[in-house]
């Protein structure tokens, strides 16, 4: 596999959502032997003429999901391995959490190009936290509604230019 793009970050902040909204854009399908492969969710997604696939991680941890150690930080490590550019999803309702810190500190590390989704800005108003992400010390936030759809056109023009 080639153009791959894995999706991670800590529980409930829109991973899911995202990958949902990711592959069903252009029509994308659904790939039926997806959860096979190491607890994971594949699907593609083709966006400008670019096609990719993308893996939702997470959602599968058995156990404690509050702590970074253990399942947490082997998905992200995983996921470094295993994509050629990483979606870092984080929650604008909640802002930075020392979880989120964690995966920063890895995703810092990696060689592989991470993009910021600043998730749940469904408004103009909750979209100004994005910000705050800078913080991070990653890439300049993209802020993102995986809900309604905000700004994900902007996010897949950065990612598709790796592909
Ligand atoms: P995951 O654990 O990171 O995969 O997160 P999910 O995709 O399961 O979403 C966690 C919760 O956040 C669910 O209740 C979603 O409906 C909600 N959610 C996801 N994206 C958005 C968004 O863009 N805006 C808002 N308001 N809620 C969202
Ligand atoms: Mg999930």
């Amino acid at each position: 596999m080639s153009n791959i793009l894995a999706i991670v970050g800590r529980p409930n902040v829109g991973k899911s959502t995202l990958f949902n909204r990711l592959i069903e854009q252009k029509k994308a399908i659904m790939d039926n032997v997806s959860g096979v492969t190491r607890d994971r969710h594949y699907g593609f997604g083709e966006w400008t003429g670019k096609y990719f696939t993308v893996i939702d991680t997470g959602g599968y941890v058995h156990g404690s999901e509050d702590t970074f150690e253990g399942a947490i930080r082997e998905q992200v490590e995983l996921a470094i391995e295993e994509a050629d550019v990483l979606l870092f999803v984080v929650d604008c309702h909640t802002g930075i959490t020392d979880l989120d810190k964690d995966f920063a500190n890895v995703l810092r590390r990696s060689k592989k190009p991470v993009y910021v989704a600043a998730n749940k800005a469904d408004t103009f108003e909750k979209g100004l936290m994005a910000a705050e992400f800078y913080e991070l010390g990653l890439s300049e936030p993209f802020a993102i509604s995986a809900e309604n759809g905000s700004g994900t056109g902007d996010l897949l023009d950065g990612i598709v230019s790796h592909f």
